[in-house]
């Protein structure tokens, strides 16, 4: 492995990946944020830095790919190779399936899909070089138990699922790993703006009752497993789902 090691997280800037971010830092690497979110990023690079640590924002939209290897080859001009891919970078949606149309349909396929899957491939070569790397995609909880009037999300997000498991067959005999957390019911302005939607049915006091350990998830929960999944430790997991959610999902 090279002595310098940078990660990249999409969707950087807020909620999950703002505190996949901020712990990667923490745990050592050269963290690149990535988001459409310019400013929301820089803030989270600035807050890294602030704690003494190395990070950079990047604004990158997912859903392009010449935008995606433009971003990955500053990130690797900035820090070096990319041997930590971080797939958080998503957008969600509530439709009843009768009006979902073909715009919104390719948007969040767009965001949710084919944005891992561009940077996946940018990435990918800086890992099978150092004979390391470590790939996580965030999908989601609702790809285990179905959402209604999420079709076009959780089509994506089981998509998600079934591109993890198929990219770490092909990639372990390179030494990377690549595994899925999906989360159930985390508190980030994304879950939030639902609630003001009143698109959960109920709120998310009343889902957290609802929930076996009793709170909603926390940001910190996802950035746990995932800093976990990217350690050395966890080389023997790949092609895993890690269901971090409360106990919502089993
Ligand atoms: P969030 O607070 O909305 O953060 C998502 C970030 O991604 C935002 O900064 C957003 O920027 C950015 N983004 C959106 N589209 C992008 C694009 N095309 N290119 C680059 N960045 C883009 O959401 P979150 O709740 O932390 O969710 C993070 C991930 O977890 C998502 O993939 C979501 O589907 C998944 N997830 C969340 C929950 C939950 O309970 N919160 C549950 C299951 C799964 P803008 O603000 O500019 O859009």
């Amino acid at each position: 492995m090279t002595e310098r090691r940078t990660a990249v997280v999409t969707g950087g800037g807020s909620g999950i990946g703002r505190a996949i971010s901020l712990r990667l830092a923490e745990d050592g690497f050269a963290t690149a944020v990535l988001d459409l979110n310019e400013e929301a990023a820089e803030s989270v690079a600035a807050e890294a830095r602030q704690k003494g640590h190395e990070a950079t924002a990047f604004k990158v939209d997912v859903s392009d790919r010449a935008a995606v290897e433009a971003g990955l080859d500053q990130v690797r001009s900035t820090y070096g190779p990319i041997l930590v891919l971080v797939n958080n970078a998503g957008i969600t949606g509530f439709k009843e399936f009768m009006k979902i149309t073909d715009a919104v349909w390719d948007r969040i396929v767009a965001v949710n899909l084919s944005g891992p899957f561009y940077c996946t491939q940018a990435a990918v070569p800086d890992m099978i070089e150092a004979g390391w790397g470590r790939i996580v995609n965030i999908s989601s909880s609702s790809a285990q138990s179905g959402q209604q009037y999420m079709v076009h999300y959780v089509s994506t997000k089981a998509g998600l699922v079934g591109f993890t498991k198929s990219l770490a067959l092909e990639l372990g005999p390179k030494g990377i790993t690549v595994n899925t957390i999906p989360p159930g019911f985390v508190d980030t302005p994304m879950l939030r703006a639902s609630e003001e939607r009143g698109l959960l049915g109920g709120t998310v006091d009343h889902h957290a009752d609802l929930t076996p350990v009793r709170r909603p998830g926390r940001p910190e929960d996802i950035a746990n497993a995932a800093s976990f999944l990217i350690s050395e430790e966890a080389g023997y997991i790949t092609g895993q789902v890690i269901g971090v959610n409360g106990g919502r999902n089993t």
